[in-house]
């Protein structure tokens, strides 16, 4: 297995009902270091450029105003298969589908208040990554 690192965000539903540390341990308990992080007001223009890649799906909108409408917390967890293990500690999407034990099964509301964001794969981990974080912020 190889180091990787890869970018989590918890959602605004999240930091408003004070789950930052519990969600923060379940990554540091699976062995992923928290190698950067810091909470942050999004702007529409940020979220957008985040989101960039789902702007023609129906839900682009919504997901946007949904980012925007409290503080997020963002953080750039390190370790073996980290991409796949955040991805495994997070569950599906809908957090109708995502198994228990996962952090949408345990704490989502719905699709859109899904708690918790991560990268999909080493390139789009490389991106998101970048587009938070500079080199010398992360250790
Ligand atoms: P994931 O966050 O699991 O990687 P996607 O990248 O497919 O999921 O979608 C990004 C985010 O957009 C999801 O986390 C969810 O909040 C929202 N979303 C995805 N699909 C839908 C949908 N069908 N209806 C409403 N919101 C959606
Ligand atoms: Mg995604």
């Amino acid at each position: 297995m190889a180091i990787e690192r890869t970018l989590s965000i918890i959602k605004p539903d999240g930091v408003q009902r004070n789950l930052i540390g519990t969600i923060l341990t379940r990554f540091e308990e699976a062995g992923l270091k928290i190698v950067g992080g810091r909470l942050q007001q999004l702007s529409q223009a940020e979220a957008e450029g985040f989101y960039a890649v789902h702007k023609h799906r129906p839900f682009f909108g919504e997901l946007v105003s949904f980012m925007i409408s409290g503080p997020v917390f963002i953080s750039v967890l390190e370790g073996d298969d980290a991409i796949a293990k955040n991805r495994d500690l997070m569950g599906a999407t809908n957090p109708k589908e995502a198994k228990p034990g996962t952090i949408r099964a345990d704490f989502a509301k719905s699709i859109d208040a899904n708690t918790v964001h991560g990268s999909d794969a080493p390139e789009t981990a490389a991106v998101e990554i970048a587009y938070f974080f500079r080199s010398i912020e992360l250790v």
